[in-house]
């Protein structure tokens, strides 16, 4: 506890109160601002539920696909989905400590995860080895598990050769009451290129685990195979329930279906200034005014999710018009050339949105960046304002 240095009061003591400050404003963000269409997520998920005869998990891995766990998880709910699924353990009870009841399943964990909190906040956890199911059991009685067989990624679930071992050890814990298995789940690496065959050879493994699991004496009555894109164009993929994460924010792998986006990036304009001919723009002087124009700063850069790699493409919408990003993208802030628009400080500049009044897309940034759609939106940074 220390005292300002500069109490010329000299007289206060130690335990007096501080005063109240009086002078700070309502908290109201000045910067970048992103705003998440509720109205859009509850679309997709009644488009997305109607297109599986099964359940429908709402997958809100990564704070929703950025869009925020519990909001879309709780809109999600309430237009056609029974089920939340996340990665981690922490996302799930996350979720618990929301106040969100529905079933959670949670598929990537170490071993050495609380599976007892798991337990305790009735979290499903996903098993993909005899390792994972030992933690499990050691972490108490009464967890409920679906077994996760790699469908052909070689990345999370059990390997085909562990597949039939790892069902005996699951029905043996099953029996001695330790257990309840009640899904079986794979996971489809090609199901945006819905004719690749990877996608028939997978729905083939995952065929054969179920009946491994049958043969074990499993009898899981949530099986799961499909997420967003072939919920979208892969009947034959369709079990008893599809994971979808991705189109309930709007991003459909397969290019198939016109969902609604859901984001939408602004910043504000905080500096505008008229620049001769040959002026030079950023870090690197990547790029120069070819005439004389208009320029015009926003607070929001790399830090922000706007990917460099974008710099010299991307655009933004300011006054209802598209204009480019010029120079490099920095850190913390963007220079957008407008040439003769009569741009002013406190203008609202749109970095995207769902392109319906012109703006950029989450597409078109996904596009001028090389990447997809996810990445961007699960890369807007903690400083960017949400409402
Ligand atoms: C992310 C994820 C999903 C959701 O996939 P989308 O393509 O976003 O619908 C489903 N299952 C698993 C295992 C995942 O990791």
């Amino acid at each position: 506890m220390s005292q300002p240095a500069t109490d010329h009061r000299g007289a206060t003591p130690p335990t007096a109160p501080r005063p109240a400050v009086r002078s700070v404003p309502a908290i109201r963000s000045t910067g970048a601002r992103l705003h998440v269409d509720l109205d859009a997520v509850a679309a997709n998920t009644a488009l997305l539920a109607a297109r599986t005869p099964g359940a429908l998990m709402a997958v809100v891995k990564a704070d929703g696909f950025g869009h925020g766990a519990a909001a879309v998880a709780r809109t999600a709910l309430a237009h056609g989905a029974s089920w939340l699924g996340v990665t981690s353990l922490d996302e799930a009870l996350a979720l618990r400590a929301d106040g969100v009841r529905a079933p959670v399943l949670s598929w990537l964990n170490p071993v050495g995860a609380d599976f007892t909190a798991a337990i305790g906040h009735q979290v499903d956890v996903a098993v993909p080895s005899a390792a994972h199911l030992a933690a499990v059991t050691r972490a108490g009685v009464g967890a409920r598990v679906h077994l996760h067989l790699d469908t052909g990624m070689a990345r999370d679930g059990a390997a085909p050769s562990d597949w039939a071992a790892l069902c005996r050890a699951a029905r043996r814990a099953e029996r001695a009451g330790q257990v309840r298995v009640v899904g079986v789940m794979g996971h489809l690496g090609c199901a945006d290129v819905p004719e690749d065959p990877a996608n028939a050879a997978a729905r083939t493994v995952f065929a054969w685990g179920l009946g491994e699991a049958r043969a074990a004496g499993l009898r899981p009555p949530l099986r799961h195979l499909a997420a967003t894109a072939a919920t979208l164009t892969d009947p034959a993929a369709l079990h008893t329930m599809s994971r979808v994460g991705a189109g309930l924010v709007g991003i459909d792998p397969s290019g198939s279906t016109r969902l609604s986006p859901a984001l939408t990036l602004t910043a504000p304009v905080v500096g505008v200034r008229r620049v001769a001919a040959g002026t030079a723009v950023g870090y690197g002087h990547a790029w120069a005014a070819g005439r004389a124009t208009t320029l015009a700063l926003l607070p929001l850069g790399y830090a922000d999710g706007l990917p460099r790699v974008a710099s010299g493409r991307a655009e933004v919408a300011l006054r209802g018009r598209r204009h480019p990003v010029v120079g490099r993208i920095s850190m913390d802030q963007v220079v957008v050339d407008v040439g003769d628009e009569a741009v002013q400080p406190g203008d609202v500049a749109t970095v995207f949105g769902p392109g319906s009044a012109g703006e950029p897309t989450v597409s078109e940034w996904a596009g001028w960046a090389g990447t997809i759609e996810h990445e961007i939106v699960t890369g807007i940074g903690a400083r960017v304002a949400r409402s």
